[in-house]
Parts: C-alpha cells; structure tokens; sequence
C-alpha cells in the first residue's frame, strides 16, 4: 500500500480537525480527497508529508512510517500544496535545479530528472522563461514538476486545478491522468466535478471524518 492513514486524529489546541480517519490509496490510482473548507483535508496531507506532525494515530507512506522514518517518507512522497511559493524571478530549469538540490540530487542525474519532469508536465516549450512570465496553468505545470523531480511514488496535490481557466483546466487534469497511471495520486479539492473529471475513487471527508469512501463508478451509477 502506498499511502495508508489509520486511525489518525489531529486536535489544534482544544479544536478537533481530523477527528480518527483511515483510508488508503494504492499504486496507479487517483484517489480523489473530497470535502468543504475547514473539512481536515489540508491537515491531513500535512502529516502525510511531514510537514505536521500528528495528536494520534498512524500514516505509512510505502511502508515508512512518518512518525519514526521522515527521512524515507520525503523521499518517497512529492507535494504540491495550494498555496505553492514559486520563485517568480527564476528561471525554470534554474528553480528547477535549486529543487532538486534540496533532494541532493546532482549533475547528470539531475539534469535527466529535470529533462523528464519537463517532458511529463509538458512544460518543453516554457522551460528556458522565468516562472513570472507564465501563465497561472504553466505555473502549476512548474508546481507539479517540482513535486515530482525526485521521483517520488505519492503524489499528494492539494487544489491543484482551482482558480484554472477552461483549456488549462483540461490539460492539467490530463497532465495528472497520466502522472496517475504509474504513481499513486491524492488529489484534494472541495469541487466534486474535479473528482468526476480525474479520479478512481473518491473519498469524503466531512468535520474531520470520513463519510465516504468508495470507487468512482459506484458513485456515478447511483446518481
Ligand atoms: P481543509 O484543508 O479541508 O480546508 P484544514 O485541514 O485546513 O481543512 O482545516 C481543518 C480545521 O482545522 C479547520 O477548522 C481549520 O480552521 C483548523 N485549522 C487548520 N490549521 C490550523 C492551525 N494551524 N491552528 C488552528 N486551527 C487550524
Ligand atoms: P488551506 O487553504 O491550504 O487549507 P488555509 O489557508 O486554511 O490553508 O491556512 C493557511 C495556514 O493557516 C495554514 O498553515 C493553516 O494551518 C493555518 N490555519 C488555518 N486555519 C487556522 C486557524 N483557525 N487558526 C490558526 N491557523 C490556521
């Protein structure tokens, strides 16, 4: 299992924000995480990420805990938050590279890591522009890419669609598709047309808990 919560429960001074979840998401799905703002949607993806550290509970990423083994989890997980800093005055394959830095990756290596993240975003033709330059879609072209450089097999994406016109729209959800075939995807947003458009499976959460958790195609048959 790739990604696995269980039993997790986050409580921020005396509010409760995710109140004993569990769920699960496997290689080459795209599980899509449904709920209102405020629902514990972000919360959840911060612990899964190591940037938030649990009340109780436990979160596996590829077998390593986050708890005891950050180290492994980071290497295997890529993140794009919504807010996403992107260095505007950088270039591209140069944001790129100070990234993959951070992942220690170097030289060769990095130069074909940044080469097919480019190529799998579809980012070919903007590379050698400043990140300023691009448009809000190419922009989270640059978010996914730098999620993705060090290959990781989990991919969480917090919102990663909102705020797109109607063309970037169609091609992000077919960019994420595809990273979708290989890897495991955990696509968080509060619109439920976006699980349609890209998801396997959706699952609901509502105050802190889930209420739904269930393959895309039942949803559609019942309604
Ligand atoms: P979502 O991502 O679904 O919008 P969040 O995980 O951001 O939900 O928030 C869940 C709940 O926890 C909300 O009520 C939010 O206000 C609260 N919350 C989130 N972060 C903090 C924080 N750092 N301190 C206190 N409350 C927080
Ligand atoms: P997101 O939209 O990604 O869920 P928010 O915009 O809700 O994030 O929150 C931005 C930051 O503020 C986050 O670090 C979150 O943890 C924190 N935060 C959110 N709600 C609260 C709250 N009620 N009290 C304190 N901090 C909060």
């Amino acid at each position: 299992m790739s990604l696995k919560i269980e039993h997790l429960v986050k409580v921020y001074g005396s509010q409760s924000a995710v109140n004993d979840i569990s769920f699960e998401a496997r290689q080459g799905e795209i599980v899509g995480f449904l709920g209102p703002n405020g629902a514990g949607k972000s919360t959840t993806m911060k612990i899964a990420t190591c940037y938030l550290t649990a009340t109780s509970g436990k979160v596996e990423v590829c077998g390593y805990d986050v708890e005891h083994s950050a180290m492994d989890v980071r290497k295997n997980i890529g993140y794009l938050p919504e807010h996403n800093p992107l260095y505007l005055e950088m270039y591209v394959k140069e944001f790129l590279e100070f990234i993959g830095g951070l992942y220690q990756l170097k030289g060769a290596n990095l130069n074909k890591r940044i080469a097919d993240v480019i190529e799998l975003v579809g980012l070919s033709l903007e590379q050698k522009k400043k990140i300023g330059q691009l448009s809000k879609g190419y922009r989270q072209r640059v978010g996914l890419a730098q999620a993705l450089i060090h290959d990781p097999k989990v991919l969480i994406l917090d919102e990663p669609t909102t705020g797109l016109d109607p063309n970037q729209l169609a091609e992000i959800r077919a960019v994420i598709k595809n990273i979708g075939k290989e890897k495991t995807v955990v696509f968080s947003t509060h619109i439920m047309q976006e699980v349609e458009a890209i998801c396997d499976r959706v699952v609901i959460i509502n105050h802190g808990k889930i209420v739904n958790d269930t393959p895309l195609s039942s949803l559609k048959q019942s309604g």
